[in-house]
């Protein structure tokens, strides 16, 4: 509004300063009885003035050149005043932008975690902070337009970023500089062309995850004895000699067991996690899932009703003894968590991607959705007591986890209360084999 009114002004003051300069010029030109004369001068006058403020201001449009004051009145007065403040906004707000632009890189480079910019077609540096030079040994500018996997040279960093996995740290890998030194690298999507790359020291964490997984199994390993021990003398005590201990030794032999059940499946958690491959070969499914068969029938004792479905019509390529511990679990699961006459099946079929899918649906209690997400932890039980009633550890989905995730596969949970649960082991194509016949 402020401008349009200057502009209006200007407008009209240069209008009247030229009608006088003119009325003086015809004035001046009839005294003199010179009028063309008159008017031609006062009109190479104007000419010159004009092209003399356009000079000007073409000199203060070069951006190096800030306009310094503003002289006289009118249109060209206007246009160096609208000039002037477009400039001194422009110098202001990129000013701002260079100080904004130097705290956020003073605060990256001050970070503990080490940055990096990488470009997502190619994974070539483009920028990083000094704690990614600490922690990956780069140097500057020499690195710049590296390669990250020629930086970090293992295969699960380069299948990592080729999956472009931003939901998920990858943990424990090895730093360049210091094999003993112990990453997670975090992929984050902050733009369509370029990942902000974030690298933590997770060396003290993993050193720590490491006496905790050896205490757990040197504990588990020192009560295997003893237990082996109090559970042979109980075998040994024969119930008839005395009757009136023969429910307290009943209970003791219940127990017993269960603590034998809890070591033996510390122990497995340990070993699966002590591992990065298992030794692998093709599995014959058809007698596997006739196995499941027999155990679940064994678990049940005729009080459900089990089916076997094979439609996959392929192996499957694994752990043969890891594998069958983990469908058994959820075989186990599904009849100890389903009441007396209810249904268990199990089915082996190909997913739509080539790969193949284990699943196990029962028609039991099933699980509330505020426990699903926190199922597959260790200890983690729905109800305490119905584990406990029967005979459960709750240890079992974690081993199904850990066997699954050695397998590059993952574990679908499904529950509706009252109508039962889906527990379903989805493998990759990779996995698939033909079946021997
Ligand atoms: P547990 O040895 O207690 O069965 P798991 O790790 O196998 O331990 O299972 C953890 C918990 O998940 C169980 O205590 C139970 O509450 C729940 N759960 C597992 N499978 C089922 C199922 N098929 N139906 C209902 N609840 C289940």
């Amino acid at each position: 509004m402020r401008r349009s009114l200057l502009l209006r002004l200007a407008w009209r003051q240069s209008l009247i300063r030229l009608l006088v300069l003119y009325a003086f010029a015809v004035a001046l030109g009839l005294l003199l009885h010179q009028l063309a004369w008159v008017l031609l001068l006062a009109t190479a006058g104007v000419a010159a003035r004009a092209y003399w403020r356009l000079y000007r201001v073409s000199r203060f449009l070069d951006w190096r050149q800030q306009l310094q004051t503003v002289h006289g009145q009118g249109l060209w007065a206007a246009l160096e005043t609208l000039i002037f403040r477009r400039q001194t906004e422009n110098r202001a707000r990129s000013r701002r932008l260079v100080g904004l632009l130097r705290a956020y890189r003073q605060a990256a480079t001050a970070m503990p975690d080490g940055a990096l910019i990488l470009n997502r077609r190619d994974n070539h540096l483009i920028w990083f902070n000094k704690s990614a030079r600490r922690l990956l040994g780069l140097n500057y500018p020499q690195s710049l337009g590296q390669s990250f996997t020629d930086i970090v040279h293992a295969p699960a960093v380069k299948e990592w970023l080729a999956a472009g996995v931003t939901d998920d740290s990858l943990m424990d890998v090895a730093s360049p500089v210091d094999e003993n030194q112990r990453l997670s690298l975090r992929l984050i999507a902050y733009s369509g062309r370029q990942w902000l790359l974030v690298v933590r020291d997770v060396t003290q964490l993993m050193r720590l995850e490491q006496v905790r997984r050896d205490f757990v199994a040197n504990v588990s390993h020192e009560l295997r004895t003893p237990l082996t021990v109090v559970h042979g003398y109980l075998d040994m005590m024969e119930p008839a000699d005395n009757p009136e201990w023969a429910p307290m030794v009943e209970e003791m032999r219940r127990q017993s067991q269960r603590m034998t059940q809890l070591v033996e499946d510390l122990l497995t958690l340990s070993r699966l996690e002590a591992q990065d491959h298992l030794p692998e070969e093709s599995i014959g499914m058809a007698s596997l899932l006739v196995t499941l068969r027999r155990e679940a029938e064994a678990i049940s004792q005729g009080r459900h009703e089990i089916s076997v479905l094979d439609d996959a019509a392929c192996d499957l390529f694994g752990s043969a003894k890891e594998l069958h511990s983990a469908f058994s679990n959820l075989v186990s699961n599904a009849v100890r968590y389903t009441p007396n006459q209810g249904r268990v099946e199990v089915r082996f079929e190909r997913t739509d991607n080539g790969g193949t899918r284990l699943s196990v649906k029962d028609s039991g209690y099933g699980i509330p959705a505020q426990h699903l997400p926190r199922i597959t932890e260790r200890f983690y039980r729905v109800s305490t007591s119905r584990s406990r009633e029967s005979g459960g550890t709750g240890l079992g989905l974690s081993i199904v986890k850990h066997v699954l995730s050695l397998h590059q596969a993952r574990l679908e949970i499904e529950s509706e209360v009252g109508r039962g649960s889906t527990f379903a082991c989805v493998f990759g194509p990779e996995r698939t084999r033909p079946r021997n016949h």
